[in-house]
């Protein structure tokens, strides 16, 4: 979902390897780093499959383009254990694929438990009318409407009140 948010709006947030470095660490990516352009525009070309899943109808469609995505991805199951969890699990990928494979990978394998779960009415997009974020609503009743990259709710809430003094 952060990744997506690397671009919204029109804006690009991964210009250079060094923000693309950032949102790795960030997010406490593991494994292979090339820090070229080449890996930089491999990730940003993974940012539009993923948003396509978002905007997609609910059901079969959703599922249609989750398995384009699950279909160009790399695969090669890797038992593993690593200081951010400690627990042996399986990664899509060994840590010596491309960065951009594995996130593909991840974000695929996400996708399909979101449809196991039958909970695809969290994938939102925000509800503000000059934002494109997408976010998932982990709220126990499913209420939350706008992103948190950009202080939407906040704005939206002030807008309203404003509407509210003119009327
Ligand atoms: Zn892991
Ligand atoms: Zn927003």
């Amino acid at each position: 979902m952060a990744l997506i948010n690397t671009h919204r709006d029109g804006e690009e947030y991964l210009t250079t390897t060094a923000d693309l470095t950032d949102y790795l660490d960030e997010w406490k990516t593991t494994g292979r780093r090339d820090g070229t352009g080449a890996e930089l525009a491999a990730v940003r070309a993974v940012r539009p499959l993923l948003r396509a899943v978002w905007e997609a109808d609910d059901g079969s469609p959703r599922a249609a383009r989750i398995n384009a995505l699950l279909d160009g991805a790399a695969w090669r199951p890797y038992l593993t254990s690593h200081a951010e969890m400690a627990e042996w699990h399986l990664h899509p990928n060994s840590p010596e694929a491309p960065v951009a494979d594995r996130l593909m990978a991840e974000c695929g394998l996400a996708f399909v438990d979101v449809m196991r779960m039958d909970e695809e009415q969290r994938l939102r997009i925000c509800a503000a009318q000059d934002c494109t974020a997408v976010l998932v609503d982990f709220s126990r009743n499913r209420s939350k409407r706008f992103c948190d990259t950009g202080n939407c709710g906040n704005r939206e809430h002030v807008a309203a009140y404003r509407a509210r003094k003119r009327a």
